[in-house]
């Protein structure tokens, strides 16, 4: 049986559900988005008593299902406006289904902070002020020794207690490292301001996870591991790490260089995968990590100083590019820093840089110049620093309080490390994804297609975005896509032996339609329109000199995306 925990912090009440029919087959983002899209006003103050955050484990959670940990965390967006499913890693939806509980259902607001301590099916709010302002890092070493360091802990730094529009959620490692961020759309803020500065998941005495046919599972699971282990591009993975996209993207012209105004960066091969695995092999780091016990890929890394000592774990391509390239840094010691701070204070990297970036353009610091960059990233906890204030608030806001006119946003949320004018059909799922700029959304990168072709980039994306919604339900991770979808009835086989449930193939592709109809029916009814499925002008008008070219996918292309879902 599994829960759903509704917290109503406005009056400390604390109920626990057997997980309503209607939300039964429902998993991961499919459950966020609909709980999101069936109980929160779409006009709402994000940051306001209306508003939820839900954090729900996905359909294969606990179970042996490779990669299959995944966390999904809805609300609202204060970054945006629009509906947002954040997705991690780490320990922590493993540990909620092995509890029993589907969902968490954050209601209300309260004059906090108060930790919530869950325990089985049951949970408790306790006071947590003696943890005001910590960051993530001390606060879970702290909770780590008195509750122990078997379970999830689920947190905001002092950006989510300030309510900063670009705060993000940090979810423990199985090592305890607060470092696998539920990082975009500032969902951080939503939990802060309901006073909400942690969540304890207590690690389940008793596993309540069932099957229908276990021998079933355990055969379709071996089969999914086979197909992750066996696809060619697992071992690029677990070797160089999401890091080895720099080269790539280096060589399409996409890379984001200051402010996204090139494609390619000169410092690439100071910042490339192959750097940080070399640098972390000499140093005697680990070049392959796991974020949660189950994953066969090990996409992570733990990146050291030249002491040895680790800086921050993970170092991913996101971050290289948006704290590296985008701010003309070629420093990965440096880089490493910045995503330290960024987790500790609790502030999302890709949003952190692209508001440097936008500063830099406006002239407030100087391209390159990683310390300055550091100094600033730590003001964002000062009340009194107006720089730091914008920075947390992400890129949209510093740039127009800068009156920078290249902004790299679309709905309000930082473009992640690929120039769409180089990657045309990632550019697509940028303006057409129900929550803003968001690779996780559907990539393109591995399309079979010319990424310059302005004409054979709508079906790419819109195929990419129908698949994510899939994972993100089952809680797989992406990067098992390439080998599962090769297999899909070895998912559809776990879900039945799971569940006893006679879910087919169909069943499974309908998930990516159904998920993306829920969010922009929100979006819809919060006032969203076509009008905002659009880039920035100017990434129409002005040619990447990398790539030569504008982001010229016509605007009946965007709208061709998702116009049988409306
Ligand atoms: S592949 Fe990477 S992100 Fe995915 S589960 Fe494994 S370590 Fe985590």
């Amino acid at each position: 049986m599994q829960n759903i925990l509704r917290v109503d912090m406005t009056a400390k009440a604390i109920t626990s559900e057997k997980i309503p029919e209607m939300y039964a087959k429902l998993g991961g983002r499919m459950l966020t988005s609909r709980i999101i899209r069936d109980e929160v006003p779409a006009d709402c103050d994000p940051l306001g008593d209306s508003n939820k955050l839900v954090i729900a484990a996905g359909l294969l959670a606990g179970t042996p299902a490779p990669c299959s940990g995944r966390l999904s965390i809805g609300a609202k967006s204060p970054l945006t406006g629009t509906i947002k499913e954040s997705n991690a890693g780490g320990v922590a939806a493993q540990k909620l289904a092995k509890s029993g509980i589907r969902a968490v259902v954050l209601e209300g607001k309260a004059e906090g902070p108060f930790i919530l301590v869950i325990n089985g099916t049951k949970g408790e709010l306790l006071d947590a002020k003696d943890y005001v302002g910590m960051g993530n890092y001390q606060l879970v070493n702290e909770l780590s020794e008195k509750y122990g360091n078997r379970n999830a802990y689920i947190s905001v730094g002092p950006a989510g207690e300030m309510g900063l529009r670009a705060a993000c959620i940090a979810n423990n490692d199985p090592e305890g490292r607060p470092s696998r961020m539920s990082g975009r759309g500032g969902l951080g803020a939503v939990m802060g301001t309901k006073g909400l500065k942690a969540i304890v998941v207590m690690d389940a005495k008793e596993d309540n996870v069932n099957y229908a046919d276990k021998k079933a599972f355990m055969d379709n699971a071996k089969a999914a591991i086979k197909a992750i282990t066996d696809n060619p591009g697992t071992k690029g993975f677990t070797d160089y790490g999401t890091a080895a996209l720099v080269n790539k993207t280096n060589t399409l012209g996409c890379l984001p260089t200051r402010n996204f105004s090139e494609g390619v960066f000169e410092g690439a091969d100071k910042i490339s995968g192959e750097t940080v695995r070399e640098t972390i092999i000499e140093r005697q780091g680990s070049p392959s990590h796991r974020c949660m016990a189950g994953c066969v890929i090990a996409c992570s890394n733990i990146y050291p100083d030249e002491n040895g000592k680790e800086i921050v774990a993970p170092l991913e391509y996101e971050t290289i590019g948006l704290m590296g390239s985008n701010l003309g840094i070629d420093d990965l010691d440096m880089i490493a820093e910045l995503n330290y701070v960024c987790n500790d204070i609790g502030i999302d990297t890709i949003d952190t840089g692209a508001a440097l970036g936008v500063a830099m353009e406006a002239g407030i610091l100087e391209f390159g110049d990683g310390p300055k960059a550091l100094k600033a990233i730590k003001s964002i906890t000062e009340r009194h620093e107006v720089l730091g204030r914008l920075l947390g608030n992400g890129a949209e806001i510093t740039g127009k309080v800068l009156g920078v006119k290249r902004i790299p946003t679309v709905k309000g949320q930082a473009m992640p490390a690929y120039d769409p004018r180089g990657l045309k059909g990632l550019g697509v799922t940028y303006a057409t994804s129900p929550m803003g700029a968001d690779h996780t959304a559907g990539t393109t990168l591995r399309a079979p297609v010319d990424h310059r072709n302005p004409a054979v980039q709508a079906p790419a994306a819109q195929k990419s975005q129908r698949t994510v919604p899939i994972f993100d339900t089952l809680g797989l991770c992406m990067f098992s896509m390439g080998g599962l979808m090769s297999v899909r009835p070895v998912l559809v086989d776990m879900l039945n032996s799971r569940y006893g449930w006679t879910f087919t193939d169909e069943d499974l592709t309908s998930i990516g339609t159904e998920v993306l109809r829920i969010e922009r029916s929100f979006n819809k009814s919060a006032g969203f329109t076509a009008k905002d499925d659009r880039l920035p002008e100017y990434f129409t008008k002005e040619v990447l000199p990398a790539a030569d070219t504008v982001f010229d996918v016509p605007d009946e292309q965007l709208d061709w995306v998702n116009e049988d879902l409306d």
